[in-house]
């Protein structure tokens, strides 16, 4: 019997252990079995793995594969024509990258009913929201294999396509995009702060100037990421670590003729940042927040600013399969303007997985890729 290595989440805050699964002798018809050439350490990993995000409805059933931004190869595919999201037919050998949820959604819960199927209450992703103590079992992107089930929005990448920019650019693109929707876009030449400068924030500034902004501000940390900023085309850069708030404010109010920004996107994760934040935009501009994606605790605000400025203020989580097919485009033919391979700055091996969490967490890489 043929058996694939993975990396187990057995316990929060534990090393994470390496078992063997063994593979499917026969997959369910629109199945299919890839092989992972490459699965992104994403911030959102390192929190699950602290025992930090719980799952909707309660706590996850562990043992989990972690590992939900992933390149993959088919191995096998299960029987009748199968198809990606751009009605490729599929082979053996095809690269992909995939939702990890939108299989599950159920189009019939009361969101789904109201057009909001981010907030499917029947919802189930790979990589943590399916146990993997039971057949298929390798449900994660932390493995030598993963099963991908009937229905899964998969991605059929270009040849020429870098998977390190798929990788990099992982759950963060398809977020962004997500989110500039709800805000109603970014039109054209409208005024854009960027609050952070990780991968969120840059892929945010790429999201931006290719809407057509006419100036895009990335607020943030570490010479290495401003600078990087700048190499993608942000206009200004502000290091949040020789100014205060008071005075950031005051540099995005004269950098937008005293008026503020027309939209403001929180990439920080940081709660005091949305306080600051919603001092920026200008009256009746647009707040966007995707960063503060865990509950990191209370800010202080002045709630009065909402009302005398009419501000929009939006939370975003998640994305459909057409914000990962519009991210994926995006990808391809940026390459030369946005490197976002370039992300990828440390590589790790399956056996080195709790290594790259940890230096995740730490922030000593700009992007973690295990290479099973
Ligand atoms: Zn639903
Ligand atoms: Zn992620």
């Amino acid at each position: 019997m043929q058996t694939a290595k993975a990396a187990l989440l057995v316990d929060y805050n534990k090393p994470m252990e390496i078992r063997e699964f063994p593979l499917p002798e026969k997959l369910e018809p629109g199945a299919m079995l890839v092989r992972i050439k490459l699965a992104g350490v994403c911030g959102t990993d390192h929190h699950i793995w602290k025992g930090e995000l719980y799952y909707p409805g309660g706590k996850r059933r562990l043992p989990v594969i972690l590992g939900h931004e992933n390149v993959g190869q088919i191995e096998r595919l299960g029987d009748g024509v199968i198809k990606d999201y751009f009605g490729n037919t599929l082979k053996e050998g095809d690269l992909l990258t995939w939702h990890g949820s939108s299989f599950t959604i159920c189009g019939r819960c009361y969101y789904c009913s109201i057009g909001q199927p981010t907030m499917c209450v029947n919802k189930r992703g790979y990589s943590g929201g399916f146990p993997c103590d039971e057949p298929p079992y390798l449900l994660g992107g932390y493995a030598e294999y993963m099963y991908l089930f009937p229905k899964t929005d998969v991605f059929k990448l270009p040849a020429d396509m870098s998977i390190e920019s798929v990788v990099a650019a992982g759950c963060a693109i398809p977020t962004i995009i997500h989110g500039v929707e709800r805000i109603g876009g970014i039109r054209f030449g409208e005024s854009v702060v960027v609050q952070g400068s990780g991968g969120v924030g840059l892929f945010g500034l790429a999201v931006a100037k290719e809407s057509g902004a006419s100036s895009v501000t990335v607020i943030g940390a570490r010479a290495e990421r401003l600078r990087l900023a700048k190499e993608w085309g942000a206009d200004h850069t502000i290091d949040i670590m020789n100014t205060t708030p008071e005075e950031r404010i005051q540099k995005v109010k004269e950098l937008t003729q005293g008026r503020g920004a027309d939209v403001v996107i929180d990439c920080t994760g940081v709660p005091s940042a949305f306080a600051e934040g919603m001092e920026m935009p200008r009256n009746s501009g647009r707040y966007l927040i995707i960063g503060q994606f865990l509950d990191a605790g209370p800010a202080s605000i002045r709630p009065h600013i909402v009302l005398a400025k009419q501000l929009q203020i939006h939370g975003s989580s998640g994305f459909l399969p057409r914000h990962l097919a519009n991210g994926i485009h995006l990808l391809s033919s940026k390459k030369e303007k946005y490197p976002f391979d370039k992300l990828i700055s440390h590589k790790f091996p399956l056996q080195k997985i709790n290594e790259a969490i940890q230096a995740t967490g730490k922030w000593n890489v700009i992007k973690a890729g295990v290479e099973p």
